[in-house]
């Protein structure tokens, strides 16, 4: 039986604390001393260390992952009625800040095998009306971006990458050298919720350009439009990255790598152990990406994904669903261009993924014991 004592969960943000505890306590009270709550020197420390660490020009940070996005497209100066083609297959988030801002959400399938958006599918759904493209990384590897900026330069698109939960992953170009995800088309939005790869200890979000244009654009319109203060030049949103959750973001990021390797590793251990159970697909690898696995998705092949969900839950073992409803088929984003049937792989996605534990605090004896209950599920 396993230890009752240490529940598993699918992320343990307090085992990671415990590790860095001293740096988190003195970055925190620090900033409480200072009482530079907003705009405090953590922040413009942390966008230059993220500048750093991604090989961009520019980070501007922001209030949350959502607003990266919304913000993103204000300042490429998206229009009502322009078209934003993106993944059917994705959070709800990237769909919402095209509706909010009366952009016209066009959704196309994703692969199969790795889950990014099929550029295929993302072309034959470009008309006169489309604007941008919003890829998103998903479950942390990228999607395939030679191919997308390919097709973005043939039609003159922009692209937005929802690098979200891809940050630290490497995309792997056709010209050789390596480039950090979000740091490929014009503007790269990344959340720093607390379960993400690099979270904070609440909401946070930041974008990424080398267009220094652009960069200033979308500085300006996450603080209100203005550039100098009580003259706005555009309207804008009040949209900041808080200056305890730059202090705390700090110290993670200085161990985001060394993150990446644990969930590397993790994910090492659940390949080879699910590679003798049949009806269990473990996840794909891009050749083009190194993967971050923000998530740990299998697809259950053979089975009935819901009750082993079910018998793991009986044992304690969470398990969660990303996501269960494709956007298509999302009540508030029904839309009679689309029907069930249309995105076939979405949909089958939707039915079959299951995304296990997936932390920097796994250890064998844990992972054993969650791989043991699905064998046992799937009846090995
Ligand atoms: C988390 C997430 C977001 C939104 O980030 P928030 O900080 O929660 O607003 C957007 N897109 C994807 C793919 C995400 O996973």
């Amino acid at each position: 039986m396993k230890d009752t004592a240490k529940k598993i969960q699918m992320v343990d943000l307090t085992g990671q604390y415990k590790r860095i505890q001293d740096k988190i306590d003195k970055a925190i009270l620090d900033v409480v001393h200072s009482a530079a709550f907003i705009n405090g020197p953590d922040v413009k420390s942390f966008q230059q260390e993220l500048e750093k660490y991604l090989g961009v020009k520019h980070v501007i940070p922001c209030a949350n992952g959502t607003d990266a996005l919304q913000i993103a497209m204000m300042g490429l100066g998206l229009k009502p009625g322009d078209e934003v083609i993106t993944a059917d297959f994705t959070y709800v988030a990237t769909a919402e800040v095209i509706a909010l801002l009366g952009l016209k959400p066009v959704l196309v399938d994703v692969y199969p095998n790795t889950f990014t958006i099929n550029i295929e599918a993302l072309e034959r759904a470009i008309t006169p009306k489309t604007k941008a493209i919003v890829p998103v990384h998903l479950f942390g590897q990228c999607a395939e971006m030679d191919e997308l900026m390919a097709v973005a330069k043939k039609h003159n698109l922009y692209v937005i990458e929802d690098a979200a939960q891809a940050i630290g992953a490497d995309y792997l170009p056709a010209i050789g050298g390596t480039v950090k995800a979000g740091a490929i088309g014009n503007v790269g939005c990344t959340s720093f919720f607390p379960s993400k790869n690099l979270g904070g200890y609440g909401d946070g979000g930041a974008m990424y350009t080398n267009d220094t244009d652009l960069a200033l654009r979308l500085k300006v319109i996450s603080n209100h439009g203005q550039s100098v203060q009580y003259h706005h030049d555009m309207i804008g949103v009040n949209s900041r990255l808080d200056s305890i959750q730059a202090a705390v973001l700090r110290v993670k990021l200085s161990h985001l790598d060394e993150y990446t390797a644990a969930r590397q590793k993790a994910a090492g251990f659940y390949d080879k152990a699910f590679a003798n159970i049949p009806g269990v697909k473990i996840p794909a690898k891009s050749k083009k990406s190194t993967h971050v696995f923000h998530q740990y998705t299998l697809l259950i092949e053979n089975g009935d994904r819901n009750k082993l969900k079910e018998h793991l839950a009986a044992r304690e073992i969470p398990a969660m669903i990303y996501y269960p409803i494709p956007l298509h088929l999302q009540k508030a984003y029904r839309d009679p261009r689309y029907r069930e049937g249309d995105f076939p792989v979405t949909e089958k996605l939707c039915a079959s993924v299951l995304s296990l534990p997936m932390h920097t605090e796994l250890d064998d004896q844990t992972q054993n014991f969650i791989v043991r209950a699905i064998a046992e599920y799937m009846g090995c």
